[in-house]
């Protein structure tokens, strides 16, 4: 009896044998496997996410693009993380060019931290860029149509606070900022009796060059006007307690006059995604102070 159960357990036992080896075999293999993969990379870097863990993927610095509209999200393909870890993650590593006629720098409008391009008086959009608008409020006025939906829930949530945040002037083409410049270039020319170079000069800090706007990126909107005393206003007072729950900031502030070149614009909000909106309203930074405070190269 024992010899013969002995015997039908042999068979058994050899199985499970087997078996084990085979599943050594391949824990052995996915073991070896994940060695050859690509690690993740030594969060050393400048990325600017502190909240992100160092183990995943890099991310998009801000929630912004994962919230709009359901059109597009920018998260990273990791095919294309860099492969130097001193290098922050390639959504803020964008490419740079200077313009031989202007000799400002010409900023990338296509990274996918799109939220953080700069464009001022050194800065400039390519020539011909034309972002992809969307209008808003049926008004006939656009903006970027990733910054569209922003608008329009701000615009909303003013309204049921009884404030009504009218859209002045959105997007402008680059011919539009163009010949917007070049008049009051000309009318500086007579009035201060200036040669051109100083009148643009002195335009410029009233009025973009072009390209140089950030209505020419359509991430702008002035809102009810371009008066200084909208500052006075309860539209403004609105703006200043809520505009960065929509992920707006305003741009161009007395104090930060010397770094921006622009003179104060209450009535100008600028979108930056809502997590960057909130950060600079609450570090007192302008826009350009932020992002090399985060270290992310615009
Ligand atoms: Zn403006």
């Amino acid at each position: 009896m024992n010899k013969k159960k002995s015997k039908r357990l042999t068979p058994t036992a050899g199985i499970l044998l087997v078996c084990a080896l085979a599943v050594l075999c391949v824990a052995i293999v996915l073991i070896l496997g994940r060695g050859n993969l690509p690690q993740p990379m030594d969060d050393t870097s400048e990325a600017p996410t502190t909240t992100a863990p160092s183990t995943t993927k890099p991310e998009p610095t801000t929630d912004a693009p994962l919230t709009i509209n359901n059109v597009v999200t920018t998260e990273p393909d990791t095919t294309e993380a860099p492969s130097d870890s001193t290098e922050p993650p390639a959504t803020s590593t964008p490419t740079t060019k200077q313009s031989e006629s202007t000799g400002r720098i010409i900023v990338d409008v296509n990274r996918d931290d799109w939220y953080f391009i700069v464009v001022n008086a050194g800065r400039e959009m390519p020539e011909g860029y034309v972002p992809e608008l969307k209008e808003i409020l049926g008004c006939g006025k656009c903006l970027d149509y990733r910054v569209a939906p922003h608008y329009e829930e701000m615009y909303y949530a003013a309204k049921q606070d009884g404030i009504t945040l009218t859209p002045y002037s959105a997007y402008r083409s680059y011919e539009r900022q163009k010949n917007n410049y070049n008049n009051l270039t000309k009318s500086y020319m007579s009035q201060y009796n200036l040669n051109e170079a100083d009148a643009a000069k002195k335009a410029a800090t009233v009025i973009l060059p072009p390209g140089t706007s950030e209505h020419n990126l359509g991430f702008a909107m002035d809102i009810c006007g371009t008066e200084s005393s909208f500052s006075g206003t309860k539209e403004y007072a609105w703006l200043q307690q809520h505009a960065h729950e929509y992920g707006f900031i305003l741009r161009y502030t007395a104090e930060k006059q010397p770094i921006t070149g622009i003179i104060p614009e209450p009535w100008h909000w600028r979108y930056v995604g809502v997590e960057n909106a909130e950060k600079i309203k609450n570090s007192g930074l302008c826009l350009e102070e932020y992002l090399d405070s985060i270290g992310v190269a615009y």
